[in-house]
């Protein structure tokens, strides 16, 4: 650990600790990635986004009474979170076929699925972050079947409070990924950040694509769009 208090750096944000060992402070970075960090970019204005989107997704989902790890937004870039045990999935909803399911199966990108897809992806980056299926889990012990059971329910109803939420805003939620953690209490929270870098979201007349995706494949102005999205939130754009 720094001097400052540093636990840990990642692409997107920095953790620190706090005097409260159960708390810690999650601060935002002006970096944009893309494949793996084979795309990489400084982004003036994307941590200020992505802290308030976040913060602002979180308290929608504190608000319908589902666990989350976040406490409260402290500053442009800075958030307080619950301290947890992230464990090693991360766990994707789809509603929409783009991306991996695209390439995955063939099927053309913008079919609305009749139900969502609950998908689980091993964070290994040696292994790139290969999909599980539910007796890989249990095999390589990422999560114990009742961890995971909860997982989906959560997962699912993340992905009906954030449907709603943005549906509202004229957007479609095409798919997101989620984290997971334990408290110290041992509670399974929704960890990491819910922002348009984990999310798909598309204008619902347009089908403009509204996310990382822009930044992914050079379509706009990363911030333009997040911007976009923060503003039709009803989120401040100071
Ligand atoms: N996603 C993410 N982090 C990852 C991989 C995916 O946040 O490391 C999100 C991504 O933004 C999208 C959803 O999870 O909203 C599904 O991504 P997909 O599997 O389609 O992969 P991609 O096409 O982004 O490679």
């Amino acid at each position: 650990m720094g001097a400052d208090g540093l636990l840990y750096e990642g692409k997107a944000k920095k953790l620190f600790q706090t005097e409260n060992p159960n708390v810690l402070r999650v601060e935002y970075k002006d970096e944009a990635t893309a494949f793996n960090g084979e795309k990489m970019d400084e982004v003036a204005g994307k941590a200020r986004l992505n802290n308030e989107l976040s913060a602002l997704f979180f308290a929608k989902m504190n608000a319908a009474g589902l666990p989350t790890h976040f406490i409260e937004r402290t500053s442009s870039t800075e958030q307080l979170v619950k301290k947890t045990r992230i464990l090693p999935l991360e766990v994707v909803v789809r509603n929409i076929v783009a991306g991996s399911l695209q390439r995955r199966t063939g099927i053309a990108e913008g079919r609305e699925l009749t139900q969502p897809i609950v998908e689980y992806y091993y964070k290994d980056d040696e292994l790139g972050d290969p999909l599980l299926n539910e007796d890989h889990i249990r095999l390589v012990e990422a999560a114990t079947p009742p961890e995971l059971k909860q997982m989906r329910e959560l997962a699912l109803q993340t992905n009906e409070a954030l449907t709603a939420a943005v549906r509202a805003a004229g957007l479609l939620l095409v798919d997101f990924k989620l984290e997971f953690g334990l408290t110290e209490d041992g509670e399974l929270v929704v960890s990491d950040e819910i922002s348009p870098d984990t999310c798909r979201f598309w204008d619902e007349q347009t089908r403009e694509k509204l996310d990382k995706d822009v930044y992914r494949y050079g379509l706009g102005e990363l911030t333009d769009t997040y911007e976009q999205i923060l503003e039709r939130m009803g989120g401040s754009v100071s």
